[in-house]
């Protein structure tokens, strides 16, 4: 899977997929990730890539003109795909839709809005999906591209160790415990649950789908 990043903050980016399994996704191509700045598509000689909304009101919107350049260079002839554009009023991210995008694209570019958003044009230029994270409003789509991204990598096959880790197609548990059996903090012992030590794989699977609310 190669992720194509439009984003004017690419550095607030970096950190994250310079990570733990992200990383090591990147460094054994099991992904890619490539930013595109709009400030670099723009003939503005200040790299100005924002004006004030046409109808008034707060904020400024980004300009359509550069962020369609950029999206077209991160195109480029490729045929299949797949582009997310990230907004609060999108349609919500599940792991369906990650799963889908892992299984069916080799290419995805997921567009971060930030101010007020970007020119309304741009959908009408590229056929896009809308996607929101979830129901609150964040200063941009840098840490939406970067939830989509670290999901939909996880669908992508050898990207976590061991297939069996992904937990939706097994009987996981949000209740997990490692060594040591016990421990004491403040006078209190702290013991792993009896059940995930009797060896018995049909009782732990009872007992995790119990604690998944299942
Ligand atoms: N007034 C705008 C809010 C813009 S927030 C509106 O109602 O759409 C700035 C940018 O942050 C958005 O363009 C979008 O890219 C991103 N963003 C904010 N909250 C988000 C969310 N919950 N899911 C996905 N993207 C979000």
């Amino acid at each position: 899977m190669n992720f194509h990043i439009i984003t004017l903050f690419p550095e607030s980016m970096e950190s994250y997929i310079k990570s733990s399994i992200i990383k090591r996704a990147i460094e054994d191509k099991k992904i890619s990730v490539k930013f595109y700045n709009p400030r670099d598509f723009t003939n503005d000689k200040h790299k100005r890539i924002d004006q004030k909304p046409y109808g008034g009101g707060p904020g400024m919107v980004i300009q359509a003109e550069p962020v369609i350049k950029a999206i077209a260079k991160a195109k480029g002839r490729k045929k299949k795909v797949k582009i997310y554009f990230t907004s609060p009023s999108g349609k919500k991210f599940t792991t369906d839709i990650a799963k889908k995008t892992a299984n069916n694209y080799k290419d995805t570019i997921i567009i971060c809005g930030r101010y007020e958003g970007i020119d309304a044009r741009i959908k009408k230029v590229f056929s896009m999906e809308e996607i929101s994270i979830g129901d609150y409003v964040l200063t941009g789509g840098e840490l939406p591209a970067l939830v989509m991204m670290d999901s939909i990598s996880r669908q992508v096959k050898g990207v976590l160790g061991n297939v069996l880790s992904c937990e939706e197609d097994r009987i996981s548990s949000p209740e997990v415990y490692t060594r040591p059996e016990s421990f004491k903090y403040k006078k209190k012992n702290y013991k792993v649950p009896k059940v995930l030590l009797t060896g018995n794989h049909a009782d732990i699977d009872k007992w995790r789908s119990s604690k998944r609310g299942k």
